[in-house]
């Protein structure tokens, strides 16, 4: 081979890349490993997703592979399923040296621009991508400006990386970062949102963020979060509300979901709330409609979104460790189950975020969760000890809504007192309090206005 290369070995590529590598070559073209993978293996890291280059065409890769699809076949992608992962097959042209050199030539940064190759184990490195990993440095393959008109989504690409591997970037390709962040606007929802759930799961979400918001791009992609950014601080805080929702990030476990409602948690705050000190809890609910709106363009699914925006709305607020165990009841179950961790860990990094360190009030508030998690036998309307058919026969009604209103009022009530959630019970309270003679509205009397139905069978509510 002409082009300089460094013996690296294929050691470190698992069995199923390396039959995927060896069906291509077999088939008489050339293949390579590409990207974050051999990226990662450089850095002495585990590589995540495989990423491979070839001179076969990409109907001849699917005409290879029992089970591919073409993902992006206008860049000529497509992806491989083995039994253990998806590896995505991207062309190049012409064939041979030329052709990979072409393609790691329109790689979008140095750290990116190697490949290895097979059988052989030669890495390629033309544009000195492991001297830039020795200075954990992010640079542009070639001139940076025009490679960022290119495909402007590389800015925020450029911030990801140096978000997941703790590196800067290199001034010039951050100068031209600047120049062309204005044409942000030109990118999909899509795209935006894979480069920052990757930003978000990162190691230094604070750091990208920075370099977003420094790179004059952070405007165009979430305006929301720092039009203000100079005048809101937090209340009873010098601290920016950008700043203040980039260290809960920080403070959060890494979960997409979690971290989302971090960064969004205030971003309805608004500077003269802000400067009254009126609690953001007053603005929950808008941040959680906000938070949804930009969810929505980054096309994230609908629960995805829900989740979010529950954990905005329904946040702990601050004296939520000294509430009645009836209280955090009623909160389990108005939130469900799946969502509490995350509560308990958002509130911690938001005190964590304002510098609190002592943060033994969330102990006691996880700690009462678990307590009443134990306690609540009847966790929805349906696990309580009588059913609506129960309800139907004692009361002599049919079908329909009032039977919901009576087992939500028996719902209200195991939730206040969990002791009451036993069939005989919840009996005596019905035909007592719901029963021909209570009087009361919710009665069958009052169902008679066609309500009470005949019972039609066969139809379950
Ligand atoms: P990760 O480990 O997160 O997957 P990655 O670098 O592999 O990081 P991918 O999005 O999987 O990122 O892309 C694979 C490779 O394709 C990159 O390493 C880079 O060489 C190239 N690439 C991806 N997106 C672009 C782009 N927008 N412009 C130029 N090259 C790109
Ligand atoms: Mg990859």
């Amino acid at each position: 081979m002409s082009i300089p290369s460094v013996q690296t070995g294929l050691s470190f590529v698992p069995p199923d890349v390396l039959r995927a590598m060896e069906t291509i070559h077999g088939a008489g073209f050339g293949v390579w490993i590409v990207g974050g993978a051999l990226r990662d293996h450089l850095l002495g890291g585990e590589p995540k997703d495989w990423d491979l280059a070839t001179d076969a065409a990409p109907e001849d890769v699917m005409r290879l592979f029992p089970r591919v699809i073409p993902v992006g076949i206008r860049h000529g992608t497509v992806q491989v399923h083995t039994r253990k992962r998806d590896i995505e097959v991207t062309s190049y042209k012409p064939t041979g040296e030329d052709g990979i050199l072409k393609d790691l030539s329109r790689r979008d940064f140095t750290i990116n621009a190697m490949a290895l190759s097979y059988p052989g184990g030669l890495l390629i490195d033309p544009h000195g991508g492991r001297q830039d990993l020795r200075k954990g440095l992010i640079r542009g393959v070639g001139a940076p400006r025009e490679r960022f008109s290119e495909d402007v989504l590389r800015i925020v690409r450029a911030s990801r990386l140096a978000g997941t591997l703790g590196f800067d970037v290199d001034r010039n390709t951050f100068e031209a970062m600047r120049e062309e962040a204005e044409n942000l606007g030109q990118v999909s929802g899509e795209r935006i949102r894979d480069e920052f759930r990757k930003i978000l799961l990162s190691r230094y979400p604070i750091e990208a963020f920075d370099l977003l918001r420094k790179g004059w791009a952070l405007g165009k992609l979430l305006p929301e979060l720092v039009v203000r950014d100079h005048v809101d601080t937090l209340p009873g805080s010098k601290m920016s509300i950008l700043r203040h929702a980039l260290l809960c990030v920080r403070h959060c476990p890494a979960r997409l979901r979690l971290r989302l409602a971090a960064l969004f948690q205030n971003v309805a705050v608004p500077a003269t709330g802000a400067r009254n000190g009126k609690l953001p809890l007053e603005y929950a609910k808008q941040s959680a409609m906000a938070a949804s709106g930009r969810l929505r363009l980054w096309h994230m699914s609908n629960r995805q979104i829900d989740e979010v925006a529950v954990l905005i709305e329904k946040r702990f607020p601050p004296d939520a460790e000294s509430w009645s165990d009836a209280r955090i009841r009623r909160f389990i179950t108005d939130v469900g189950t799946d969502l509490l961790d995350d509560f308990t860990a958002l509130a911690e990094a938001e005190r964590r975020a304002r510098g609190i360190t002592d943060v033994e009030g969330i102990e006691i508030l996880r700690r009462k969760i678990r307590e009443q998690l134990g306690v609540i036998p009847a966790m929805r309307v349906r696990d309580l000890a009588l059913k609506g058919s129960d309800v139907m026969e004692a009361l002599g009604l049919g079908e329909g809504p009032e039977v919901g209103r009576v087992l939500h009022s028996l719902f209200e009530r195991v939730l206040r007192d969990p002791a009451l959630n036993t069939r005989e019970r919840l009996l005596e309270i019905v035909t007592a309090e719901y029963g021909p003679q209570s009087g009361l509205p919710h009665g069958p009397s009052e169902a008679a206005n066609g309500e009470r139905s005949l019972p039609r069978s066969g139809r379950r509510r």
